[in-house]
């Protein structure tokens, strides 16, 4: 889960700012959307015996892992080797677990159980397939199977589409369900026109109705310090995002229409390039997918340029609240002067290697400090003149990100 905790990391500080976090996910094939094409079978596999499967299934034990059961026989003798392997998303590394073996030599089980290390929340997609070796020494690879991690311990709702699987538990407002769907299928034309990578899997939304239920999975993980709390957390190993639900916080329609999709966009910047780097770069962007925050953040931001206390993004460029808002502007800037191609070429030339700002300036054929004074005038900055960044002192070292904890949640 190593590719977790990079935006895992991301996500922590979001909420210790914010007391909160959130959203992800996604699919390719016939268009856009849609699965992934499973792998193609080794070659020779099986080697020179006949390998007939009798039975294979799955078992969540959720809270507590998951049991994957195998029988099988091999015209080359008893099974003397069984491991299962499993991921929760084509772009998560794999786990794998050796099974037991009967004495007969063609039943296997194998059993994962969660570790605070190493826990995942429910629903998640499970990918899961055998390899087997036999007496005589030949391997062999199983189909993909798939499944889901599911929590039979309470009740929970599902619902699919093209875009996404949305699962909320009892007590969410059902409508989270259609909203996110419906959100989803509206920004679909986006998400395409912007990304040149898709997904390459269907992301799901896995909603919680308290906090209990959500801290369940990874005890202490919803716990940052300081009596912060994270809410939420989006993960391209689990090809999903698992967020918190509560009304006194986000009302049920900006959950759906600004959360998931901010979310499902940081999946689609690690699909095509990453989100470390500038966090107005980043977090601008995932705010640029969400559907209905937009207006009221110009407004903000416009009125910071009119007042002549707009932050400059030279250097790190804002913290906080301040570079999703005016990260968010940023891009709405670039994408109405240059088109939608701009942001498919900016982020085509970060996932070449570019940096972000290098991308941005073979983009709009203009240096750093042109391009934002450009941007500030276009805002109505009564300063429009960008500051000329400091020269970088080699010694200097890095400051730590510090955040006020305010009573809000980060999108
Ligand atoms: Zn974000």
């Amino acid at each position: 889960m190593f590719k977790r905790e990079t935006f895992l990391s991301l996500l922590t500080l979001l909420v210790v700012a914010a007391l909160i976090a959130l959203s992800l996910p996604v699919a390719a094939g016939s268009g856009f959307l849609s699965t992934a094409t499973p792998p193609p079978t080794p070659t020779n596999n099986g080697g020179n015996a006949q390998w007939t499967i009798l039975s294979s299934s799955f078992e969540s034990n959720f809270p507590k892992g998951f049991t994957f059961r195998l029988e099988a026989t091999s015209t080359g003798g008893k099974i003397v080797s069984a491991a299962v392997l499993w991921r929760h998303s084509p772009v998560s590394s794999r786990t794998r677990r050796l099974a037991q073996i009967d004495e007969s030599g063609t039943k296997m089980v194998a059993v994962w159980e969660k570790a605070p290390s190493d826990a995942v929340p429910q629903w998640v997609s499970v990918e899961y397939w055998w390899l087997l070796q036999d007496e005589a020494g030949n391997i062999y690879e199983t189909p993909r199977q798939y499944a889901e991690y599911a929590d039979n311990t309470r009740k929970w709702n599902r619902m699919e589409s093209d875009d996404i699987i949305v699962f909320w538990q009892e007590g969410v407002p059902d409508e989270i369900g259609p909203l996110i769907i419906a959100a989803m299928e509206r920004q679909r034309p986006l998400y395409e026109k912007s990304w040149a990578r898709p997904l390459g899997y269907k992301p799901r939304a896995i909603i919680y109705a308290d906090f209990a239920t959500w801290a369940e999975w990874s005890p202490g993980r919803g716990t940052v310090g300081g009596g912060l709390v994270v809410v939420g957390q989006t993960s391209q190993s689990w090809g999903a995002t698992a967020q918190v639900y509560d009304p006194l916080i986000q009302p049920v329609e900006e959950v759906a229409n600004d959360t998931v999709l901010h979310e499902i966009a940081h999946l689609y910047q690690y699909a095509n390039g990453g989100t470390s780097g500038l966090r107005w770069f980043i977090e601008g962007n995932a705010t640029f997918f969400e559907l209905t925050s937009g207006p009221r953040i110009e407004q903000r931001v416009r009125r910071w340029a009119r007042e002549g206390r707009l932050p400059s993004l030279q250097g790190e460029g804002p913290g906080g609240r301040e570079a999703y808002d005016i990260g968010y502007m940023f891009w709405v800037w670039l994408t109405e002067t240059y088109g939608i191609e701009a942001h498919r070429r900016v982020w085509e030339l970060i996932w070449s290697g570019r940096t972000q700002r290098a991308a941005l300036e073979e983009v709009s054929n203009m240096s750093f400090v042109e391009m934002e004074t450009a941007f500030r005038a276009w805002l109505g900055a009564i300063n429009p003149e960008a500051p000329t960044p400091l020269p970088t002192l080699p010694l200097f070292l890095p400051p730590t990100p510090t955040y006020e904890p305010t009573p809000r949640r980060a999108p």
